[in-house]
């Protein structure tokens, strides 16, 4: 089991400086046997049979001392099948977490040299689904869950843009008397009583209050286990910017974040990424040292299921470039 609360040191476990990540990762060698360390941080287990014991081969696997099968450590990752060195996918995983807004695919394209932006938006796409690991702990608390609309996305990739709005689920920590905690964002497709329920079970913690305005799809909060806390924005003196600040703030900072970084152009059918990438940012806020946010990326990296192209792009053409 991995946790968070486990303290990587800098300087030891992750490189502190740009100077130092290209001493620790200046070889194909050195990449591999870092991400060995965070995916067998408790010991090599053979997947065949279990064996604990295993040699490293000249092809860079590791072979089970027991019953001699072959693992790559990229296996099962998101690095899988991957024909590029790791010393590049390292280069853009410091890269995508050194941007303090984020990382657009033009940016990931010129800082790599690769010939093709398509690769370089279909790298992103696999690192911001490693941002957000499933099995995540949920929030809990003091909890506002409201919604946002995402308005002028780009619908798919003929350039057309479609005056749907898509809707966006927010739940965010508010820490007594001020300040905010972490946040969990969610596409929902309506505002439904059904939608909203499965995004607060998803991202709440049963016992949580919730802090919700007056709308009917919150009503059945406490058949599942929540406390609610109600504010009728209507009814009540003050604005909705001061009566749930948590929400207002993470509504207006994420559509600057979707304008600014991305122009706008993010499709709603892949909204879902960029969503996790900005939770992944929002979280680790807090956190100065960007070689620990690089840390992080690369623990989830070697922790997340592979996704093959196919399965990212939807089996529909690349979008246009921004
Ligand atoms: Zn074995």
């Amino acid at each position: 089991m991995r946790e968070e609360s486990w303290h990587p040191v800098p300087g030891v476990d992750y490189p502190r400086t740009l100077v130092e990540f290209e001493e620790w990762f200046s070889s194909e060698e050195a990449c591999l046997q870092f991400l060995c360390r965070l995916r067998w941080r408790y010991g090599f287990r053979c997947p065949g049979c279990g064996g604990e014991k295993a040699w490293p081969t000249i092809r860079g696997e590791l072979r089970c001392a027991a019953c001699q099968r072959q693992t790559s450590p990229t296996s099962g990752t998101i690095f899988q099948g991957t024909t590029k060195p790791l010393r590049l996918w390292f280069r853009a995983m410091w890269h995508i977490t050194n941007q303090k807004f984020g990382a657009n695919a033009l940016g990931l394209q010129r800082t790599l040299g690769f010939g093709s932006y398509q690769t370089a938006w279909v790298w992103l796409q696999k690192l911001r689904r490693a941002m957000v690991r499933s099995g995540r702990e949920k929030l809990s608390g003091l909890v506002e869950v409201d919604e946002t609309y995402v308005g002028g996305l780009e619908e798919g990739v003929s350039g057309r843009h479609t005056e749907k709005k898509t809707i966006v689920a927010i739940a965010v920590e508010i820490h007594v008397p001020r300040g905010f905690g972490r946040v969990r964002l969610g596409h929902v497709p309506d505002v439904s009583a059904q939608s909203l329920l499965q995004f607060v079970q998803e991202a709440v913690e049963p016992g949580s209050v919730v802090h919700t305005d007056g709308w009917k799809g919150y009503d059945d909060l406490h058949k599942w286990g929540y406390v609610r806390k109600k504010t009728v924005l209507s009814s009540s003196p003050e604005p909705a910017h001061v009566v749930m600040p948590g929400v207002h703030r993470i509504a207006a900072l994420l559509k600057r974040w979707l304008l600014g970084t991305h122009q706008g152009a993010v499709s709603a059918r892949h909204l879902d990424y960029y969503l996790d990438e900005y939770t992944f940012r929002f979280n680790r806020r807090t956190s100065r040292s960007r070689g620990l946010l690089f840390y992080r990326l690369l623990d989830q990296a070697v922790h997340t299921d592979p996704s093959s192209y196919g399965k990212i792009i939807g089996g529909k053409p690349l979008p246009p470039q921004v």
